[in-house]
């Protein structure tokens, strides 16, 4: 009797290893990757998922650096594209596909035969990141089939999620990433924190909840942010400021941070006593900040909480921003086929990896970023403590009590 309860003490204590065993990724025959535009954590969450967790945006938090290192699984000291616009001679200019130095998704897919389609609420988005997929869709470019896309934000983001499920049933691809722009646009005119906001995640949570309740059971459902959002309500005119102090050096404003152009001398100690700014990054801390790019300005400011770079007449359009640190905790929610339960902590370039395999895709590219390891749920830890505690107590009893 004895010896059969030391095998079974031996048999449950393996079987307690393997319950608590981290926890594996499986495979996927479609992954949905969702973005949502400026989902701060603070105003759009999820429940119910199989994956809770947190990612890190990409540093400056903004829509084209965080899409491209999604969906490259670099940072823009490799994918080269440093915020939404660039300077050229002291002119500002949207950047380009050819721009994008790194692999995206699309083409990986494309190289083992599968399928990708990029959907955004923002044509200019649809353009860069969408370049090299085999279907991008705005609501300016879409397909012959799907309906006209309507004007109202509110009906725009239902067309969003309708183009979704439409183009699914035509064109079978392998993955989808789709960008809803409806929080970040609500959230900078009426700030993170207003009903309006509130809202506006209310909405895209709920049209999340149906999509995951109509997937079918081959495909892997991702949910993640490009950036957060913060209140403000004051501005940092670096521009004016500048000028009027007489230098020519030259700002490219990235929304809570601003890139600094041609620095002269005495500029450092002027933009660094300025209301408004909180520190100044020196190009030594550009890998730190993954930014360390040829094309990378030669001085970076970081806003202080409620300010931002922006003219002062501007302001008025703006209660809420992002582009600092501040902006870089964003929410991921993971669900369906492949994906076990558990908590994630993760970065922005660690998605394209796990989307790879997920797909079981062949690549010979070096992310940045690697599969993310996936943690027991807090709960979940609890409760193996205590059904560890209960057996060992049974056992302890029958063998020595
Ligand atoms: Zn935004």
């Amino acid at each position: 009797m004895l010896k059969d309860m030391r095998v079974l003490a031996v048999f449950m204590i393996l079987l307690l290893v393997t319950v608590s065993a981290p926890y594996e990724f499986g495979h996927a025959s479609q992954v949905i990757l969702l973005v949502v535009d400026g989902g701060d954590p603070d105003v759009f969450s999820l429940e119910g998922f199989s994956i809770e967790g947190s990612s890190t945006a990409v540093f400056p938090p903004m829509t084209s650096p965080g899409h491209i290192s999604l969906l490259t699984g670099v940072y823009p000291s490799r994918h080269g594209i440093l915020a939404n616009e660039y300077n050229d001679e002291q002119k500002t200019r949207n950047y380009t596909p050819d721009m994008i130095e790194a692999t995206i998704l699309f083409e990986i897919l494309k190289e083992n035969g599968k399928k990708g389609i990029f959907i955004s609420g923002k044509k200019g988005l649809a353009a860069l990141a969408g370049a090299r997929a085999n279907l991008t869709v705005a609501p300016e470019f879409h397909p012959v089939y799907l309906r006209d896309p309507p004007q109202d934000p509110e009906e725009l983001t239902r067309w969003l999620f309708e183009a979704l499920t439409e183009i699914d049933l035509r064109e079978h691809p392998d993955f989808f990433c789709i960008n809803i722009p409806i929080v970040d646009s609500v959230g900078h005119t009426y700030g993170p924190s207003s009903q309006e906001c509130k809202e506006a995640a209310q909405l895209v949570e709920d049209l999340i909840y149906s999509l995951r309740d109509s997937l079918d059971s081959e495909t892997a459902l991702i949910v993640t942010s490009d950036h957060g959002m913060s209140s403000v309500s004051k501005s940092v005119p670096i521009h004016a400021l500048l000028r009027d102090a007489g230098y020519a050096t030259w700002p490219l404003h990235v929304g809570r941070c601003a890139f600094l152009y041609d620095v002269e001398e005495g500029v450092r100690e002027y933009v660094s006593s300025l209301e408004g700014v909180d520190r100044v990054v020196e190009p030594e801390e550009y890998s730190a900040f993954h930014i360390n790019h040829r094309n990378a300005p030669d001085l970076i400011l970081l806003a202080k909480k409620g300010y931002l770079f922006i003219p002062e007449p501007l302001l008025q359009y703006y209660k809420g921003m992002h582009g600092s640190p501040d902006e870089q905790d964003v929410p991921l929610y993971m669900t369906g086929a492949g994906i076990p339960t558990g908590y994630v902590e993760c970065s922005q370039v660690d998605i394209t990896p796990l989307v790879v395999e997920l797909l079981g895709l062949e690549t010979d590219v070096k992310f940045d970023g690697s599969v993310p390891q996936i943690q027991e749920k807090k709960a979940q830890g609890y409760g193996i403590l205590v059904v560890a505690g209960v057996v060992f107590y049974i056992i302890g009893r029958r063998l020595w009590g």
